[in-house]
């Protein structure tokens, strides 16, 4: 005990960092990876994809990132760090309640990233695409939601420049997140159920697939249909792309200064995966060091069983969306015609992974665990508990796998340095919750037979 309050004043409950300590840069870890994420290809052609191309879809300064491999650091520009001012830095938390709960000699420290409104991490990149399609002139931008934090980090950082927001809704999420709706609403934005009537690819979704209720890759092709068929409209995405985890690499950053801050070298850094973009942004700088063979840490990607598509994917080019609009990007995958089980309510849904975080896992920089939900909420009650923090599905992979290995140095007698992400919250989540508590939730893990009929939709490429 003696030791523990000796701690507290070495270290406190909550790590900040002064203004003056803040990042003023973006870390774009592809200049230090010696095999370069794969390039975004042309589904017609085959061949990459060209600034030119991708700038129909997208805003120009996000394609010059996207396509950027070599430039190590990228300036944070003023308006983007004025707006961070508002919710960061976030806090580095030393989790020693979790610590004392579980009786172990680990020290866990976890980076909270639900301070804002929108409630996760998505603002970093929403704030950053807004701001370019802004600053090019534009009248706004579209995109699409499932479970509805981005869509809500979008409205948020639209409406604060004064641009148009579109955002399609997969359809089963705008009815049973009605309150994630009205928040979007509230800061101004359209929102659409998808699949819906207004654009081609929604009407022959509807006309094949009567009375489903969306998913989405299906709520992408329709964004992107919308964005490219009028004039002054781009489409924006919150995950997978790498412009999305060059500005996500704020949440690396921030933890790297406060854990240098006091000395403290972390052992193992946890982030949940679904397209990748929390863990691409906070083990970036740790990847980075290790990469230039500076460190070495144990790095874990932590996805859910029933949407496996690193521990069981295949590494192949893909469609990014149903519709097969989108550039194919190399990327583990399931397949774009992998629908993950209506019995999984833990998030993490997307079929494939950023192509960054794919190609970081194939070269062994980092590895993967995948979990099964009821024991993710498990953990997620057991934090909730004693940290205070309701959290979100998604952020309760990584406090799954955290809560294995300090119990994992309990038998060794260990002293790890466990960091973690915490992506988010998880009041919009409660029916998810509601199973748990009830006894109702399962467990649902694809069988062998269903992966390989999802890999046989995979598009034939050299
Ligand atoms: C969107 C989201 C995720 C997963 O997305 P990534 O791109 O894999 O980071 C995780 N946690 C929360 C709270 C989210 O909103």
């Amino acid at each position: 005990m003696a030791d523990v309050i000796k701690e507290f004043k070495e270290i406190p409950y909550k790590i900040y960092l002064e203004e003056n300590e803040m990042p003023t840069e973006w870390y774009n870890v592809r200049a230090d990876m010696i095999n370069k994420p794969a390039p975004l290809l042309n589904p017609g052609t085959g061949q990459p994809m060209t600034a030119e191309e991708l700038g129909g879809v997208f805003c120009e300064e996000l394609v010059k990132q996207e396509l950027d491999n070599d430039t190590q650091r990228i300036p944070i520009p003023q308006e983007i760090l004025d707006f961070y001012k508002m919710y960061r830095p976030s806090p580095l938390v030393r989790a020693y309640c979790l610590e004392e709960k579980l009786d172990t000699p680990a020290h866990i420290y976890y980076k909270f990233e639900g301070n804002n409104t929108s409630g996760s991490h998505k603002l970093n990149s929403a704030i950053a695409q807004a701001y370019y399609a802004k600053n090019q002139g534009l009248k706004g931008v579209t995109t699409e939601t499932g479970a509805g934090q981005w869509g809500t980090a979008l409205s948020m950082a639209c409406s604060y420049l004064g641009l148009d927001c579109d955002v399609y809704m997969v359809k089963v999420s705008y009815e049973q997140k009605p309150f994630r709706r009205e928040v979007m609403r509230t800061y101004g934005a359209n929102v659409t159920p998808s699949p819906s009537m207004t654009t081609e690819i929604g009407k022959k979704i509807l006309a094949d697939h009567p009375g489903t209720t969306g998913s989405l890759g299906c709520a992408i092709s329709e964004a992107v249909e919308s964005a490219v068929s009028r004039e002054g409209y781009r489409y924006v995405l919150g995950s997978v792309l790498n412009q999305v985890l060059l500005h996500q690499s704020i949440i690396g950053l921030e933890t790297k200064t406060a854990l240098d801050k006091y000395g403290i070298e972390a052992d193992m850094i946890i982030g949940c995966a679904g397209g990748g973009s929390n863990l691409g942004g906070l083990i970036s700088p740790f990847a980075g060091e290790k990469l230039r063979g500076e460190k070495d840490y144990q790095i874990i990607a932590v996805e859910p069983k029933s949407c496996p598509s690193l521990t069981r994917g295949k590494y192949a080019y893909d469609f990014c969306d149903t519709g097969m609009v989108c550039p194919l990007a190399k990327m583990y995958t399931l397949g774009s015609g992998f629908i993950p089980s209506p019995n999984h309510a833990g998030g993490l849904r997307y079929h494939g992974m950023s192509s960054v975080v794919s190609q970081l896992y194939d070269d062994g920089i980092i590895e993967a665990r995948a979990v099964e939900q009821t024991e993710v909420f498990k953990a997620a009650t057991e934090f909730a508990r004693v940290e205070g923090i309701l959290p979100a599905p998604e952020s309760s992979h990584a406090i799954k796998v955290a809560i294995d290995e300090a119990m994992k140095c309990k038998e060794t007698g260990e002293e790890k340095n466990i960091v973690f992400g915490l992506t988010g919250t998880g009041y919009f989540d409660m029916y998810a919750y509601q199973a748990f508590n009830d006894g109702k939730m399962t467990d649902y893990i694809p069988t062998d037979e269903e992966l390989e009929a999802s890999f046989a939709t995979l598009p034939q490429i050299g």
